[in-house]
């Protein structure tokens, strides 16, 4: 079947040095990552030097100032990173990366960020959020790490669990209770912890997953381990939750970005797929199913990407709200499963084979409903503005 009507529509977002920025990363994805990932995946954790190359082309921290060694650029540069590496379907830290800048731009002094922010740049100095730990995920308050002040130091006890980049990370953001009899919000504080040859701190093995297993997602643990007082995010103990649900939404739309990409690609792939396989002596796409099931998906991707690109924009004008935000991070991912789903199920028992695309776009996507809040917590948090 020929393309009677080609759909033409690009994000408003995307000037020309943008689309000259995507050029640029979907080249090097192509040529720098994509090779590696099934090496990747049964290592469960990228190359250290994947970072640095990635660095080296300015594809890490492109939101973030020039000044501290970004890009310079907007969220529209962080969007085609997320973008492009969802699109080829490839699992890298880059997300997480950004993720930690931005707090660190936004809450660490003047000298942190001139020490920490140029090496997350090159990629020398890979980024971790450490909040989640075994009794605590959705319920940020119930976290048990502590942090004792002892003159000049914090000491810092307890463990994480399921922290991505765990492995490589040289710096990880913990969440800690300060102060261990404070219940409610001011118990929580945000400390970095530089982790090269300290003391007290212990990576365990990544963790082997459904999918995304090119990521190294690990334990962290924390025995008597010594912390600059310094390294406290923020001008007092107790800002930490507060930091955190200013910084979560951004991590959401991150989230959504990826996962409306992630669908346009499943979308692409099957659509070639059916007019390739045959069954029964016809093309996949001649059967009715074939074309009901995928004009369907077509049409709620597309109704995605333009919620998404309606994010986006607001997020550049600095007018997105932490609502729209869960509810793009919630109706994006329950979308892009859906679609995934569906597409994998007109690949037949290949969809279910882990070296076809969509086999991996299924296992990889699953866990966007749950991570950065679940989208169980994030209709709480819509619901909150009823
Ligand atoms: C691959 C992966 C990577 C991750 N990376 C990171 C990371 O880098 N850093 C980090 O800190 N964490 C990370 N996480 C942790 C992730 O953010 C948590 O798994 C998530 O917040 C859910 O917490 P939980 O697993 O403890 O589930 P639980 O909180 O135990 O939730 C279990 C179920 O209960 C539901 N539930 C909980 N509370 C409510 C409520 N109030 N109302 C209704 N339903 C509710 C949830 O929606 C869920 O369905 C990662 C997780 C995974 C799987």
């Amino acid at each position: 079947m020929t393309t009677l009507f080609p759909t033409s529509y690009e994000s408003p977002w995307a000037t020309e040095e943008v689309r000259s920025f995507r050029n640029t990363v979907r080249q090097f994805i192509q040529a720098n990552l994509t090779p590696h990932q099934s090496r990747w995946r049964a290592q469960h954790h990228p190359d250290a030097e994947a970072y640095v190359k990635a660095g080296a082309i300015g594809m890490l921290l492109p939101d973030i100032g020039e000044e501290y060694g970004g890009g310079g650029g907007t969220f529209a540069h962080e969007a085609v990173v997320l973008e492009e590496l969802a699109r080829a379907g490839v699992i890298f830290g880059a997300s997480v990366q950004s993720i930690v800048a931005h707090y660190i731009q936004k809450y660490a002094s003047e000298d942190q960020r001139r020490r920490w922010l140029p090496p997350m740049a090159r990629g020398e100095l890979v980024g971790a959020i450490a909040m989640t730990e075994p009794g605590a995920g959705s319920d940020l308050q119930g976290l048990k790490t502590t942090a004792r002040r002892d003159g000049a130091e914090y000491v810092i006890e307890g463990s994480k669990t399921f922290i991505t980049n765990g492995l490589h990370a040289g710096l990880v953001c913990l969440a800690v209770r300060t102060d261990p009899k404070a219940v409610g919000p001011r118990a929580l504080s945000l400390i970095c912890i530089e982790t090269k040859e300290l003391a007290g701190y212990r990576v365990g093995r990544p963790i082997e997953k459904v999918g995304r297993n090119g990521h190294d997602t690990c334990e962290l643990f924390f025995d008597g381990m010594r912390v600059p007082a310094a390294n406290l995010l923020g001008t007092a103990e107790g800002q930490g939750l507060a930091q955190m649900m200013d910084q979560l939404p951004y991590e959401r739309l991150s989230i959504a970005v990826a996962a409306v990409a992630t669908a346009e690609a499943a979308v692409a792939i099957t659509s070639k797929y059916v007019k390739e396989r045959t069954v029964a002596g016809q093309p996949l796409l001649d059967y009715q199913n074939t074309r009901m099931v995928l004009a369907k998906c077509k049409t709620e991707t597309q109704i995605g990407r333009v919620f998404v690109d309606h994010c986006i924009e607001r997020h550049l004008r600095g007018q997105l709200d932490p609502v729209a935000t869960a509810m793009a991070k919630y109706w994006l991912t329950e979308c892009e499963c859906r679609v995934v789903d569906e597409c994998l199920q007109l690949h037949g028992g290949y969809g279910y084979m882990i070296e076809y695309a969509i086999a991996r776009m299924w296992t990889d996507s699953r866990v966007e409903r749950i991570f950065a809040g679940t989208n169980e917590i994030l209709k709480e948090i819509i619901a909150w503005s009823l």
